[in-house]
């Protein structure tokens, strides 16, 4: 071992900082123009082999000078990117990201604090967007509250606070299979399949989450729901908890959650609604009337880093019964004992979810909300939501396209359709028709299947797409159409 007396000590920063100030920012003027002029740019495209290949250089023993590593970085990730910030990507269900939120990101990330607990700035922050989340929502503000990576985490927290209460038994101590009965999950046939992951990652088993049909407008149908229920109590299993989609995946279908509530309220079931497509509409204007009944949930997962355009990744869990919330998660090493004063003082956040130490993601959303302001991205949605009835409308006026499914929200589902042909021709020409048009970088629609009929799928979570965009989209998908189809 070196001797620490006599060595000249390290660290990571620099001795004089001139030539990384430069560099960082010329990062800053590059990514201005990045953003300014991403509308130039192809919406994708595919990375050659001799990109991949200088990913896959060895690990670096020695360091370089910043400005070659940003090269570097430039040359080969940076140039490749997902595309999900282009005006022309529609693709899965994706935030477009914004200038503020990235800032906040950089800014977090200097300040460096780990929010799994106690008494700091950043912590305080971070209580401070969850509040400013559940006021969104039309929670109460004592709520829990929790950021979390995703949507898909988001919802795992409250499916675990779900079955925990339901199991009635101290179902963290003696475990699932100390249950006196088998819990039941209900869900729609459109529900996402993070359900099912958490199901089995719950020790609960996909069997025990029951898929429910759904009405010609791919909404939850109550009555089969009632059946279910009422079905499952007389075979001996528990029924436990309705999970509710404001918002499917598929064709952005929102649950009628009103009637849901009132039902989990009837029947004892906790009421969890995944919101990470539509919880947002709260806050819009036009779009608020479609999730009514939200705030009623006893579990509600959202996703900033969709309609609030956060950077990835931020989404959130609210749990109205705070101290089942805290009740399902809290647990203290004796190393991380909670003080009456000094830095670890307060309730730990990290009490609220499965990560100990969590990153300052809270910064990004709290500096997009602060200088845009919520009215504002209430109004995007809005206008995304008007751009989807447009495209629908276009879709509806042209003899060779049918819409697949209602557009009610900013999903579009729709495919090139000429007479005639059978559901084999169709998925083949709709995907080459998809590939195509990403693959020349005009833009980024994805695919789905609804009731075995393959589609193209068109979510606009952007706020920057134009109704032109739309109708560009729309002229190459006929004209690469009569190509395909010959
Ligand atoms: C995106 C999505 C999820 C999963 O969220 P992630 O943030 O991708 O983990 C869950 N449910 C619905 C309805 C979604 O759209």
């Amino acid at each position: 071992m070196r001797d620490a007396r006599h060595a000249v000590e390290e660290t990571l920063d620099p001795e004089d900082w001139t030539e990384l100030r430069a560099v960082a920012h010329r990062m800053v003027d590059d990514a201005i123009d990045h953003v300014a002029g991403v509308r130039d740019r192809a919406a994708w495209r595919d990375m050659p082999e001799t990109v991949h290949s200088r990913l896959r250089a060895p690990l670096p023993v020695e360091g370089a000078p910043m400005d070659r590593v940003y090269q570097d970085y430039r040359e080969t990730s940076a140039a490749y990117p997902m595309g999900n910030i282009h005006p022309r990507f529609w693709g899965w269900f994706m935030g477009a990201g914004n200038f503020a939120g990235a800032l906040g990101d950089f800014l977090a990330a200097i300040d460096g604090s780990n929010l799994g607990g106690g008494n700091t700035g950043p912590a305080a922050l971070d209580r401070q967007v969850t509040g400013w989340l559940k006021e969104m929502m039309g929670f109460p503000a004592d709520a829990g509250a929790m950021l979390t990576s995703g949507g898909s985490v988001a919802n795992m927290v409250g499916l675990v606070v779900a079955r925990n209460v339901m199991s009635g038994i101290d179902l963290r101590e003696r475990g699932v299979r100390a249950m006196p009965q088998p819990l039941r999950f209900y869900g729609s046939e459109q529900m996402h399949s993070c359900h099912q992951k958490a199901m089995e990652v719950l020790g609960l088993g996909n069997t025990a989450l029951r898929r429910i049909p759904v009405d010609d407008r791919l909404r939850m149908d109550m009555g089969a729901l009632a059946r279910a229920v009422a079905e499952d109590r007389a075979a001996g299993w528990k029924p436990a908890c309705v999970i509710a989609s404001a918002g499917t995946v598929n064709t952005g279908s929102v649950d009628p959650l009103e009637e849901i509530a009132d039902f989990c309220a009837a029947e004892g079931l906790w009421n969890h609604v995944d919101g990470c497509i539509g919880a947002l509409l709260a806050i819009a204007p036009g779009g608020r009337a479609l999730v009514k009944g939200l705030g009623r949930a006893d579990s509600l997962a959202l996703d900033p880093h969709k309609w609030l355009h956060a950077p990835f990744v931020a989404g959130c869990a609210l749990v109205r019964d705070r101290r089942a919330h805290f009740g399902a998660f809290t647990l203290h090493g004796e190393y991380l004992q909670e003080q009456a004063r000094g830095l670890a003082a307060g309730e730990f956040l990290a009490d609220y979810g499965m990560d100990l130490s969590r990153g300052f993601q809270a910064l990004k959303v709290w500096m997009a909300l602060k200088h845009h302001g919520v009215a504002k991205f209430g109004r995007l949605i809005d206008q995304n939501i008007a751009q989807a009835a447009h495209l629908a409308d276009r879709v509806r006026g042209e003899p060779l396209l049918a819409l697949m499914a209602p557009q009610v929200i900013n999903v579009v589902c729709f495919r090139y359709a000429p007479e005639g042909l059978g559901e084999d021709d169709l998925r083949r020409i709709n995907t080459e028709i998809m590939l195509r048009i990403q693959e020349a970088g005009t833009a980024v629609p994805t695919d789905t299947t609804i009731g075995g009929q393959h589609c193209l799928r068109v979510a606009i979570t952007n706020h920057r797409t134009r109704v032109s965009d739309l109708d560009l989209l729309v002229e190459e998908v006929l004209r690469i159409g009569r190509q395909v189809a010959g």
